[in-house]
C-alpha cells in the first residue's frame, strides 16, 4: 500500500526545531510527516555533534531565561519517559566574569528574580573550587547547579523517536524550495521531495537551520546568516579524573569568548570560541579544523587550563552557527503564504530551547495560542535585519 501523502501539518528539517515542533504537533492529535534531507541531527547540522549547554544565564534577555528553565524541565521529562536519562548531565554551569560584568550581573538577577538557583562565587571560591583552572586575580563567578549539559544528536534522535511512537512520521528527502509560483494564491499547496514524492498538508513548517536562505532566497538568503564554528576535545593525562563532571562544570569564559565541558564520556575537555567564524555554506564547508583556530584553542587552554598545555588534541568538529542579525529566534509565518511557518535563527544557542520553540511554533500554527505562546515580536520575520548586530548569545 502506498505511504500516505497528505497531513495535516507537513515539518521539513528535523534538527532540534523542526523534531519538537514535530512532536509536539502530533502529540496535539495532529496528523504530522516530519522530513530530512540528511537525517535527525546528523553530522552537518547545527544540532549534530555530542553536546550543547543547556543554561539560564541570559543577561537582562528573561524570555530566553524563562524558556531555558521551562525547557531543562521537558527535556527531563522525554528523557525519563524513554528511560535516556544519561542525555541530561546536571554538570552545572559556571560562568567566570571580569569586574562587574554587566552580562553576568543581569545574568544573576533575572535568575533570582525567578527563583533559579544561582551562586556567585569569589576570586577565592573559584581558586578553591577548581584548581585546574586559571582565573584572573580579578575574577568572579555565577555558578547555575542544575544547569548542565544535553547529549545533542541522541537527544534529538530521541524526540524524534518518541514522535514516531506517538504516530508520526519521519522521513528521509530532500525537500525542493517552494516557489511562489506553487503557491495558489496566498497558500502552499504541496512540496515535492528527492524521491519524487508530491506532499500535500494543512501547514507547513520550515524549520531548516543554516539551510533558511537556500530554501528561502529571496526572503532569508541576506537574514540568515551561517558562521563556521570549530569545536576541540583536548586529551586529559593518563589517570587525571580533576576534569570530570565530579570536578569540573561546564564554563563560559567571557572574557575570552571561549566555553566548553568537562570530561564527559572520556572525550577530553570540550573547548569552542564563540565568536563569529567565516560565513559558510552548510552542504559544502570543510569539516576539517583551521590552523589558525587550532592555534586559538591550543593557546586558551594553555592560559586556562595551564596543566593541559600541549596536551593533545583527540577530536575535532567543525560545524555552523545559524545566526539572525541579532540573535533573536524566526518563529512566523511566511508573509506570503499564510500556511507556511519559519522556524529557525538559533543563533549558536538555540538547542536548549527546543521544547519551548516547539511548544510556542505548534500553539501558533494549531493556532491554540494561549497566555504562555502569545506572539513574541522578537520572533517575527519583521525584526530579522539584513546587517548583523549580535546581542543575543
Ligand atoms: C558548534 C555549535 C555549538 C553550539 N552550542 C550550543 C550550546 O551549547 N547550547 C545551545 O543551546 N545551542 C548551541 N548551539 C546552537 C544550536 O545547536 C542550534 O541553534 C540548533 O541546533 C539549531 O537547530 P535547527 O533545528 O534550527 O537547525 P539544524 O539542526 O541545522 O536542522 C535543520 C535541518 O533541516 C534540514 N534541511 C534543510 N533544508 C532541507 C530541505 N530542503 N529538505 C529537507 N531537509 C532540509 C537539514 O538537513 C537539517 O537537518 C550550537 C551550535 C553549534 C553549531
Amino acid at each position: 500500500m502506498a505511504a500516505p501523502n497528505h497531513f495535516d501539518v507537513a515539518v521539513v528539517g528535523a534538527g532540534v526545531f523542526g523534531a519538537w515542533v514535530a512532536h509536539d504537533l502530533r502529540h496535539a492529535g495532529a496528523s504530522v510527516v516530519l522530513l530530512d534531507a540528511y537525517g535527525p541531527a546528523h553530522a552537518r547540522a547545527s544540532s549534530g555533534g555530542e553536546s550543547r549547554i543547556i543554561r539560564m544565564g541570559y543577561g537582562a534577555d528573561d524570555i530566553y531565561t524563562r524558556w531555558s528553565a521551562h525547557a531543562l524541565l521537558k527535556w527531563q521529562q522525554l528523557f525519563a519517559r524513554m528511560r535516556r536519562p544519561e542525555l541530561f548531565r546536571r554538570t552545572g554551569v559556571l560562568w567566570i566574569a571580569p569586574p562587574e560584568y554587566k552580562y553576568a550581573v543581569d545574568s544573576l538577577t533575572a535568575m533570582h528574580a525567578l527563583g533559579i538557583p544561582a551562586e556567585k562565587l569569589s576570586t577565592t571560591d573559584l581558586r578553591h573550587r577548581y584548581p585546574q583552572v586559571a582565573f584572573e586575580d580579578d575574577a568572579w563567578g555565577v555558578l547555575e547547579p542544575e544547569s548542565g549539559v544535553l547529549l545533542a544528536r541522541r537527544a534529538v534522535a530521541t524526540v524524534v523517536d518518541e514522535f514516531v511512537r506517538l504516530g508520526g512520521e519521519y522521513r528521509q528527502a530532500a525537500v525542493e524550495a517552494p516557489t511562489s509560483a506553487q503557491a495558489d494564491g496566498k497558500v502552499l499547496e504541496a512540496i515535492k521531495t528527492s524521491d519524487r514524492h508530491t506532499i500535500t498538508a494543512g501547514q507547513f513548517v520550515f524549520a531548516c537551520g543554516a539551510w533558511m536562505g537556500k530554501v528561502f532566497p529571496e526572503l532569508l538568503g541576506s537574514r540568515i546568516f551561517p558562521s563556521r564554528a570549530e569545536i576541540f576535545f583536548f586529551g586529559l593525562p593518563a589517570g587525571v579524573t580533576q576534569f570530570d563532571e565530579a570536578h569540573l562544570p561546564t564554563w563560559l569564559y567571557l572574557a575570552d569568548e571561549f566555553y566548553g565541558m568537562p570530561d564527559i564520556e572520556h572525550r577530553g575537555l570540550k573547548v569552542a570560541n564563540d565568536r563569529h567564524g567565516a560565513s559558510v555554506d552548510p552542504d559544502t564547508q570543510s569539516r576539517i579544523a583551521t590552523p589558525d583556530a587550532i592555534d586559538a584553542a591550543r593557546a586558551f587552554v594553555a592560559r586556562r587550563f595551564p596543566s593541559l598545555t600541549g596536551a593533545p588534541i583527540v577530536e575535532t568538529r567543525v560545524c555552523q552557527y545559524e545566526n539572525t542579525s541579532n540573535g533573536d529566534f524566526l518563529i512566523d509565518r511566511h508573509p506570503q503564504m499564510e500556511n507556511v511557518w519559519l522556524v529557525g535563527g538559533g543563533s549558536g544557542h538555540g538547542f536548549k530551547h527546543g521544547p519551548s520553540v516547539g511548544e510556542y511554533a505548534a500553539a501558533h500554527v494549531r493556532g491554540r495560542v494561549t497566555a504562555e505562546t502569545a506572539a513574541e515580536p522578537r520572533f517575527s520575520l519583521a525584526t530579522k535585519a539584513e546587517t548583523q548586530q549580535r546581542s543575543v548569545h
